[in-house]
């Protein structure tokens, strides 16, 4: 059996001849609404990095709705993909996987989001060409799927908490975040009030305000939020503000970095300020798996904790994004990945499942997932570009 494989193995090359992308428009079950924007459908970019001798690997470019977060969107991520990123990486082969990640570096400047996107299709690629699972390429798991923190962004404080108890009772998450910078910060403490006294004694409670207050009001308004029961509070200042963060950190406000962690010189600078307790790892703000074990290894060198968040990933990001989560140390906080619970249909052949509070993604060869033909037949937008 063994020699066989390796003889398969011997004769693979595994020279990336054709890159696809499509965009993928999936709807979701409720509007979603942020600090800037509502969505009603979640939008990703589909890249498949095909090989002459007929390896097909997947990766997944998303947004939460649009560039309003980092100035990219499936569209301009496509661009990118097409006309420079597949152009660079034809000719190569998925075996020497960090020549081309190296190529991807070179050419892919500030455009992390699309970076991931095909970042993500080569490392499945080359955990295919060698008959392995990607969690196992990446040394293998020592979490058995991870916890899942369902945000609460609806239109209602009753629909927002029913919505709380109807996911924990049925074991789809076991803690929650509010989505907010909506409301004026005494609302917002008003809203978070009612909805930790539902929750009490029963699920963790964060806010992530999207960088939306300026700091005399985070300074005024963030121990409230401490006191009626918030754990911790995501990003509520502008994500340079490095120095404003370790004002709020010195009133004792647990604090998340999520828009001011992009890359891992980030993650040193914010221990340099000792101005947050929780990083916000997350492939595609970051360009994909090789840079968030940078920071991985940045949070366990520093003692700064880390979190798993989400931009609304499909199952396929998911599984990406677990092979990598589930190697590492179970975060306090756990994480979102809760994408798979918030479209109506899914383009994959056999999503990620959830089930006491957790996801969980079979994947026995590559991420583990399949475009379903059908599916992403139905959800594309028109354009379709091989290069
Ligand atoms: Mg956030």
């Amino acid at each position: 059996m063994e020699s066989a494989r390796n003889s398969t193995l011997g004769k693979r090359h595994g020279v990336i001849d054709a890159i696809e992308t499509r965009v993928i428009d999936v709807p979701i079950k409720r509007p979603h609404s942020f600090a800037t924007s509502t969505m009603t459908t979640q939008s990703y970019l589909l890249v498949t990095v095909k090989t002459a001798d007929g390896l097909l690997g997947y990766g997944e470019g998303v947004t939460p709705g649009g560039p309003w977060w980092g100035g990219e969107s499936v569209e301009t991520m496509q661009q990118m993909v097409d006309r420079y990123f597949a152009p660079a990486l034809l000719g190569h082969s998925v075996f020497d996987l960090n020549t081309a990640l190296a190529e991807l570096d070179r050419c892919s400047g500030q455009s992390r989001f699309a970076k991931s996107a095909i970042e993500m299709a080569l490392w499945d690629s080359y955990a295919k060409a060698v008959d392995s699972s990607l969690c196992r390429l990446l040394g293998g798991r020592i979490t058995d799927g991870v916890p899942v923190r369902w945000a609460l962004a609806g239109a209602s404080i009753d629909g927002d908490v029913s919505e709380a108890i109807h996911f924990l009772e049925g074991g789809l998450a076991n803690s929650f975040k509010i989505k907010g910078g909506r409301l004026s910060p005494a609302d917002e403490v008003a809203r978070a009030r009612a909805i930790t006294e539902a929750l009490e004694g029963r699920a963790d409670v964060l806010i992530d305000l999207n960088n939306c207050w300026d700091l005399p009001t985070a300074l005024r308004f963030g121990p409230q939020l401490i006191d009626v029961g918030i754990s911790v509070l995501e990003q509520p200042i502008e994500r340079w503000n490095l120095s404003g963060l370790t004002q709020l950190k010195a009133l004792g406000i647990p604090l998340m970095a999520d828009e001011s962690l992009l890359t891992p010189q980030d993650a040193i600078a914010l221990w340099h300020h000792q101005c947050v307790d929780f990083l916000a790892l997350k492939l595609a703000k970051s360009g994909g798996i090789q840079a968030n074990r940078d920071i991985a290894a940045i949070a366990r060198s520093t003692g700064l904790q880390i979190y798993f968040g989400t931009f609304m990933e499909s199952s396929l990001g998911i599984a990406a994004f677990l092979a990598f989560a589930q190697t590492l140390p179970e975060p306090a906080l756990g994480g979102e990945l809760f994408g798979g619970l918030w479209l109506r249909e899914e383009y994959v052949t056999s999503p990620v499942e959830y089930r006491n509070g957790r996801v969980y993604a079979n994947s026995s060869l590559g991420h583990g997932m399949t475009p379903d033909k059908r599916a992403v037949e139905r959800l594309s937008r028109r354009t379709v570009t091989t290069i």
